[in-house]
């Protein structure tokens, strides 16, 4: 390894497999996987938790003034702090998911998480994932991937994902929602999620999960010389 810290911008739509070629990619490169949807989530957590109407952006905004979002890594797994206390485990339910994606479309949202992000990038090496690393976040970054499949493709993981579960899956009710989650992502004002000029585009949806991980890590050792 060199001392030389190295920033990787991984975006892409929701159910690309970002997290997962992401974290393993970073595992095999020893860099930090950032997930930065947590701190979305953890903001929109706190929106639920005081009451606050995830719609209205003044009351979000100065829920903000009291709010404190931490990102910390124990052997390698990201914690959320939020206000001092670990909610890892509150985040992936389906209430936040919803308000996540609600409060991230607010501009003082945003830039209240920007810095919490540019400050762990400036910190170690890291792979951070999200919807606007490459273009936003990290403009810098040496290595920008942007991670797609088809449609098609991401419901069909999405409900093979959900049966192994146990849990119901109708392949129509869940490509619409990833179509819907598409068009709001791209669509929304600010940073809205599209490829970054300097980017590789890497489709997934003829690969398997394990050349997924192959190719990226390839682009990113190739990029850096590593
Ligand atoms: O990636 P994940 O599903 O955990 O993200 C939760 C929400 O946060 C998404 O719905 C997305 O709109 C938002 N997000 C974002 N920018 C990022 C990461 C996530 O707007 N960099």
């Amino acid at each position: 390894m060199t001392d030389r810290i190295y920033n990787v911008a991984i975006d892409g739509p929701a159910g690309a497999g970002k997290s997962t070629v992401a974290r393993r990619a970073a595992a095999e490169l020893g860099f930090v996987y950032v997930d930065t949807g947590a701190i979305y989530r953890a903001v929109a957590l706190a929106v639920l938790d005081r009451k606050v109407d995830s719609t209205n952006e003044a009351a979000v905004a100065s829920l903000l003034k009291d709010t404190n979002v931490k990102l910390q890594w124990e052997q390698g797994v990201q914690h959320l702090l939020l206000n001092g206390v670990d909610v890892t485990d509150r985040l992936r339910s389906p209430e936040v998911s919803d308000a996540s994606s609600r409060v991230s479309a607010f501009s003082a949202v945003r830039r209240f998480l920007l810095e919490t992000q540019r400050e762990v990038a400036r910190q170690q090496s890291v792979i951070m994932d999200g919807r606007d690393i490459g273009t936003v976040v990290l403009p810098e970054a040496q290595v920008k991937i942007y991670l797609t499949a088809s449609a098609v493709t991401r419901a069909e993981r999405r409900c093979k994902e959900l049966r192994e579960k146990g849990l119901e899956a109708h392949y129509e009710d869940v490509l619409r929602d990833i179509e819907e989650r598409d068009y709001r992502d791209m669509h929304r004002a600010l940073a809205p999620l599209r490829q970054a000029e300097d980017a590789v585009l890497l489709d997934t949806s003829a690969l398997t999960l394990a050349q997924s991980i192959e190719e990226t890590v390839r682009i990113i050792r190739e990029k850096l010389a590593l």
